[in-house]
């Protein structure tokens, strides 16, 4: 039998992804064990985390987001040591290729910012990746971004252990809750409604609901520009004219990407409307068929045998909104990771534990962060994205 909801808790998140699941477990390393998480479906089916391919890198344009791949690859690299689960980490590497000489000069840029914040990178020219790779195609490429250390975890076994954790530390999750309404009193966030007409009081409300966080946000009245990118991927069947070991292959122009799984290949296929649509368009496979080849040749006889569609929780800017809004206290947003909320999702938990319980964040300056910077009209733009939005 399903056990009856609580009716109060110090701190209620909204959404058990990787992001509310994470804040849970840094809540009760801080002692604050009355924490309910509430999710509208299962935990691990549906949202962005169910999606995920696991990729961790350090190669972005702003210092907030290479800072947090830092911090958070700290925490993946000890995952074993901390919470005796092994990661799956696989070292592939990412390998961004710029066709335009205004790409390659963003990564030039970064790979400046990345040098002083002591990340490794190379910048390489065509004719070193082709040595490199000689199965990529290089003839049209101004150069590749290359690092070596990124890679790929196993984000299903990594959301799984957070749960876990957090539960025993005290923390409650329910599933098929939905939350409908936000109760404001004061200007301040005292508690949440579900869909079955239950008020739950809370000290603290988080919204964690990643491509759906837009919509909570608007529940307690305020505007948070963060929708669903539709985004679609395929499966090949066995391919071993590459071989088995390979980085992540990003053309940023385009946002198609390929990635070794198995025996078969992941290809990136385009991204579609704003929508949770889950239907795989007509034309998706042709595209992804047609890039990979321009990119690959010898995909030219590998088969895709499966398409299927995830959602970005994106922003305009392509970063994470982490904090309250001045007009609404104890109402804390944590979403909106624009795809790389996986790899970003340590840091996040710290840093939003530490606003709970200490009431600012030490860990990291999310001042660039802030859900005020799009009415203040103070973007930070990501363009190093393996999507086009
Ligand atoms: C195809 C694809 C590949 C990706 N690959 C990577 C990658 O390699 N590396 C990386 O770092 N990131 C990757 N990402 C992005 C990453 O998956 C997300 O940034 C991350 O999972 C966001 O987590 P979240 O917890 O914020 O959101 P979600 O996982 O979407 O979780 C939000 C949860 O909130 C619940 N919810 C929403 N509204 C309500 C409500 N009203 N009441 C109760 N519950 C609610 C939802 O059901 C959902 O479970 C990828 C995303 C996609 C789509």
């Amino acid at each position: 039998m399903r056990p009856e909801l609580p009716q109060k808790a110090n701190v209620v998140i909204v959404g058990s992804g990787i992001i509310g699941a994470v804040i849970a477990y840094y809540l009760t390393r801080k002692g604050i064990s009355d924490v309910l998480v509430l999710e509208q479906g299962e935990i691990g089916s549906q949202g962005a985390t169910s999606a995920c391919l696991g990729g961790l890198r350090t190669q972005f344009s702003t210092a907030v987001n290479i800072r947090f791949s830092l911090i958070s690859r700290k925490v993946y690299r000890r995952f074993k040591e901390e919470f005796g689960v092994d990661p799956g980490f696989k070292p592939y590497g990412y390998l961004f290729l710029a066709t335009t000489p205004k790409q390659w000069t963003i990564f030039k840029s970064t790979s400046r910012l990345m040098k002083v914040l002591d990340v490794p990178v190379e910048s390489l020219s065509p004719q070193e990746v082709s040595r490199r790779w000689p199965f990529i195609r290089v003839d049209d490429l101004s150069g590749g971004s290359y690092t070596k250390e990124d890679g790929f975890y196993s984000p299903i076994e990594i959301l799984q252990t957070y749960v876990k954790k957090a539960r025993q530390g005290g923390t409650v999750f329910m599933e098929k809750v939905q939350v409908t309404g936000i109760s404001i009193n004061n200007n301040s966030a005292v508690g949440i409604q579900t869909k079955d007409a239950h008020n739950i009081k809370a000290g603290i409300v988080v919204n964690a609901a990643g491509p759906w966080a837009g919509r909570v946000a608007s529940m307690a009245g305020l505007e948070l520009p963060i929708v669903p990118l539709k985004r679609h991927l395929f499966f090949t069947d066995t391919f071993h004219e590459i071989p088995d070991i390979f980085p992540m292959v990003i053309d940023v122009d385009s946002g198609w990407y390929m990635k070794r799984e198995g025996r078969g290949l992941i290809l990136g296929g385009p991204t579609g409307s704003k929508s949770f649509s889950q239907h795989v368009d007509f034309d998706a496979k042709e595209w992804t068929a047609e890039k990979s080849i321009q990119r690959i040749p010898a995909l030219e006889r590998a088969k895709i045998i499966r398409g299927w569609v995830g959602h970005y929780e994106m922003t305009p800017d392509h970063h994470a909104v982490i904090g309250a809004f001045p007009e609404l206290r104890n109402f804390i947003c944590a979403a909106g990771f624009s795809g790389h909320g996986f790899q970003h999702a340590p840091a996040a938990g710290m840093i939003v534990a530490e606003l709970i319980a200490n009431g600012k964040a030490e860990t990291e300056d999310i001042y660039p962060l802030r859900p005020t910077r799009f009415k203040e009209n103070d973007l930070i733009y990501e363009p190093i994205t393996a999507f086009r939005d």
